[in-house]
């Protein structure tokens, strides 16, 4: 099975790069192109971007489009579309929705942004408060969202909302994909510790949403969520760079610089600990990627993403301690831009090291990816939950 699914990726790769070749075709039009040939993410089904086989071939299409002059996307453009947007719409689309969301979703004609979180619901998701009620064929949603992430840049939102506080919380939820150009949204910046706005907060006022729009049955949100979030710690924690390089690579070239051949014992041990756990995890990686299945990740993603996200923090604090005083002062300053690159991956090391600090909130805390392993993985006792079969307005809040 491995070896036809190989021949077909293969052979679909060929033909893409005959008939577009990258370093002459225009960016936009190459990645529809590698839409229309099943390329985009293969996975998923025929006609919808992919070709119904192993995701562990996606990396062979990276590696084959690369080389002939292709780019691949800056994840950080749509990352939130391509890595978490796609497998909802996919898993729990219509028609209609797949027809028509899909393609400029991965060509990146159209950004996509996560209004999961609020003020008031973060870890416990299920407690959000940002209210659907339906009028007709539409819902009027009121409420405030918060750390949405490329919500200034968005065309769509992925939004959960409670449609039925009687029930208990996890039950009075739904999903829908909101028009983030729709009157009544209204986009605020929020300032990181690195001095930039990445994220926003979302401000949701008698907004008209069509239930042509919804995702999954209305009361299902939580079930379409958990889809989301499963594709969105694949997405953080699973992806696979080519040995020594990322993080690690900087530390080895700053070392290097700083140190020479010759360097402090000391820090060259710290280097080494942690080149070899950079490299377990990459490899654990690999091999998780060669086990998957297409269809929802499972809780496995949550290893991944947990060690990726402990790891980075410390490859990032030992690179600035290896700058020594100059890891105290912050080139560029604290001026506000909205970042224009990868939001891991480039600026100076001290802007690495204080956007690490994100690595183990963003798309669920480390201490959350612990209890999802815990419960999911080991199989160990579930922490208490007192409100779980509550009706959600009778549960005290602030
Ligand atoms: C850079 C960045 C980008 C983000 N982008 C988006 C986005 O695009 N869309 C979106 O919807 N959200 C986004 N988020 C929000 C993110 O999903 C939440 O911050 C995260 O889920 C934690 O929620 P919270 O901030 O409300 O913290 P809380 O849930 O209040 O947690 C506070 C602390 O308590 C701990 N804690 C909470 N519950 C438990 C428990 N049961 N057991 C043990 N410890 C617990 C947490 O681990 C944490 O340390 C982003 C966050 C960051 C940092």
């Amino acid at each position: 099975m491995g070896v036809d699914e190989r021949a077909v990726v293969e052979e679909r790769i060929g033909s893409l790069l005959a008939s577009h070749p990258p370093e002459t075709t225009d960016e936009q039009r190459f990645w529809g192109a590698q839409f229309d040939a099943g390329l985009a993410w293969v996975q998923h089904p025929e006609g919808l971007g992919g070709l119904g086989v192993s995701p562990r071939w996606q990396a062979l299409v990276d590696e084959r489009i690369v080389p002939a002059g292709g780019s691949i996307r800056n994840p950080r453009d749509n990352v939130i579309g391509i890595g978490m947007g796609a497998g909802t719409i996919v898993t729990h689309g219509t028609d209609a929705h797949q027809e028509r969301f899909l393609r400029p979703m991965f060509t990146m004609e159209e950004i996509w942004c996560q209004l999961f979180s609020e003020p008031g619901a973060g870890s416990d998701l299920a407690a959000l408060s940002t209210a659907a009620v339906r009028e007709g064929d539409t819902w009027i949603v009121n409420g405030q969202k918060v750390w949405t992430t490329l919500g200034h840049l968005a065309r769509w939102g992925l939004l959960v909302v409670r449609t039925d506080p009687q029930v208990p919380k996890h039950a009075g939820l739904t999903y829908f994909i909101l028009d983030m150009e729709a009157d009544g949204v209204d986009v605020r910046p929020l300032y990181q510790i690195t001095g930039e706005a990445e994220f926003n907060e979302v401000y949701l006022t008698d907004v008209v949403v069509a239930d042509d729009l919804r995702l999954g049955d209305v009361g299902q949100g939580w079930t379409v969520a958990m889809t989301t979030l499963m594709n969105e710690r694949v997405a953080i924690g699973g992806s696979v760079t080519p040995r020594g390089s990322g993080a690690i690579g900087e530390a080895v070239s700053i070392w290097q610089e700083r140190h020479g051949p010759e360097g402090d014992p000391l820090s060259c041990d710290r280097l080494v600990q942690l080149w070899a756990e950079a490299e377990a995890l990459r490899l654990t990686t690999i091999r998780a990627k060669e086990a998957a299945t297409s269809g929802t990740p499972g809780p496995e993603g949550s290893t991944a993403k947990l060690q990726w996200a402990e790891l980075n923090k410390r490859i990032t604090s030992f690179t600035v301690d290896l700058l020594g005083a100059e890891g105290l002062t912050y080139p560029g300053g604290y001026r506000f831009v909205r970042p224009t690159g990868s939001a891991d991956r480039d600026g100076a090391p001290h802007r690495r090291y204080l956007r690490a600090r994100a690595n183990s909130i963003e798309g669920g805390t480390s201490e959350i990816m612990k209890n999802i392993l815990g419960e999911r993985v080991l199989g160990l006792p579930g922490e208490p939950r007192v409100d779980k079969d509550k009706p959600w307005r009778e549960v005290p809040r602030s």
